[in-house]
């Protein structure tokens, strides 16, 4: 595991970063300003896997695009390593970008259909330059090896394939480009959940291998605890929680971070949560809550909720949180922790894809 204390170097940080959308001035009114993302710093540790969760529209994919400048920041920076991302040269930034990939949530509108795959994943070298049309296909097919797909399928096209080979192809296509960091926007979400195994592992045993640093962009919360070093929440724009994966699952501190493991389904009638579940829906962010932004569903608020924002505060083990009642909360003795894993389902899949690589049949008769 890599470390991730506050010493450790970071690969990419983020300072006040800061997104907004809409706000122009149209015919005759202003558009709805979107606070997607706001004021966030946060930095990535050289070999880590950093997951970011939160509700659809908190600005986690936001956040995840703005860190390797997929999309330009209203304000704020991105640091890569040391760099400033904001204020290199075009061409600089170009060569830069290269080492920052992303594979995206739907594989199949990730990819050209009227491309081969071989053309698909070669792009990125030929972008480089530098090789022939041979040695490019050579490292391609080299690439297909890595990603377990077969050399043979390199002519073919993407409607050819199935959900998860595409998605192989999405991870392909990021390596073809010699990575540091690699970005995974919901990279499982829209596949059946015995492929999201194999390309949870496929994901794992890269990074080992190829020594990458990755940023997980998920709501799945089995997905979360089987890939992630640390874990960032995101509520409404804002990081309300941060802390190493295993201390996040064994004893979440924010009343938000509480209340989303308590809306994970429990696989028994008998079993229950502790916490209540969220009510409601998130507020827009176009007109979001004063002071703590969670205040309007927040089950313990009180009314300096609604008044002063609470900052995010580091706490004991280095980890993070913005609440400004965390502590009584805590002392109240409310458990906060989840009842049961979440997704037994896909753990057992992961397992039994694990063995199945190691070729181990007594845990495939039994996983
Ligand atoms: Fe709830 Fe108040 Fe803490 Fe916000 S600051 S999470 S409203 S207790």
């Amino acid at each position: 595991m890599a470390d991730t204390s506050a010493a450790a170097t970071p690969i990419i940080e983020t300072a006040d970063l800061v997104k907004h959308f809409g706000g122009k001035r149209q015919l005759l009114k202003r558009s709805p300003l979107v606070q997607a993302v706001n004021g966030i710093s946060i930095k990535v540790v050289e070999g880590e896997t950093l997951a970011i969760v939160g509700e659809s529209g908190c600005g986690k994919s936001t956040l995840g695009r703005l860190m390797i400048r997929l999309m330009e920041p209203t304000a704020g920076d991105v640091i890569y390593r040391g760099r400033n991302l904001g204020s290199l040269a075009p061409d600089e930034l170009r060569r830069l970008r290269s080492e920052l990939q992303i594979i995206f949530q739907d594989p199949f509108a990730s990819l050209n259909p009227r491309m081969s795959v071989c053309d698909i994943v070669g792009e990125p070298i030929w972008l480089k330059g530098g090789m022939t049309k041979a040695e490019r296909r050579e490292k391609v097919l080299d690439i297909f090896e890595t990603v377990g797909l077969r050399p043979d399928m390199a002519d073919r096209y993407p409607h050819e394939f199935s959900g998860g080979q595409r998605q192989r192809i999405g991870v392909a296509r990021a390596l073809a480009a010699e990575p540091q960091l690699i970005l995974g926007d919901e990279p499982v979400s829209a596949l059946d959940v015995s492929i999201q195994a194999q390309i949870v592992n496929l994901l794992e045993e890269l990074k080992e291998r190829l020594k990458l640093t990755l940023v997980i962009v998920a709501h799945d919360l089995a997905v979360i605890r089987h890939m992630s070093d640390r874990v960032a929440v995101m509520y409404l724009g804002e990081v309300v929680e941060l802390a190493r994966t295993d201390d996040l699952y064994d004893a979440p501190l924010h009343p938000y971070t509480q209340a989303l493991f308590a809306a994970i389904p429990q696989p028994s009638a008998t079993l229950k949560h502790s916490i209540q579940p969220l009510e409601g829906d998130v507020p827009s962010p176009t007109k979001p809550p004063s002071g703590c932004k969670f205040h309007t569903r927040c089950p313990h608020a009180r009314p300096r909720c609604s008044q002063e924002h609470p900052d995010l505060e580091t706490v004991e083990g280095g980890r993070q949180v913005a609440c400004h009642f965390w502590r009584e909360i805590q002392a109240a003795g409310s458990d906060p922790r989840p009842i049961a894993a979440p997704s037994a389902r896909l753990e057992k899949r992961i397992a039994l894809y694990t063995a199945r690589q190691a070729g181990r049949a007594d845990l495939i008769a039994n996983p």
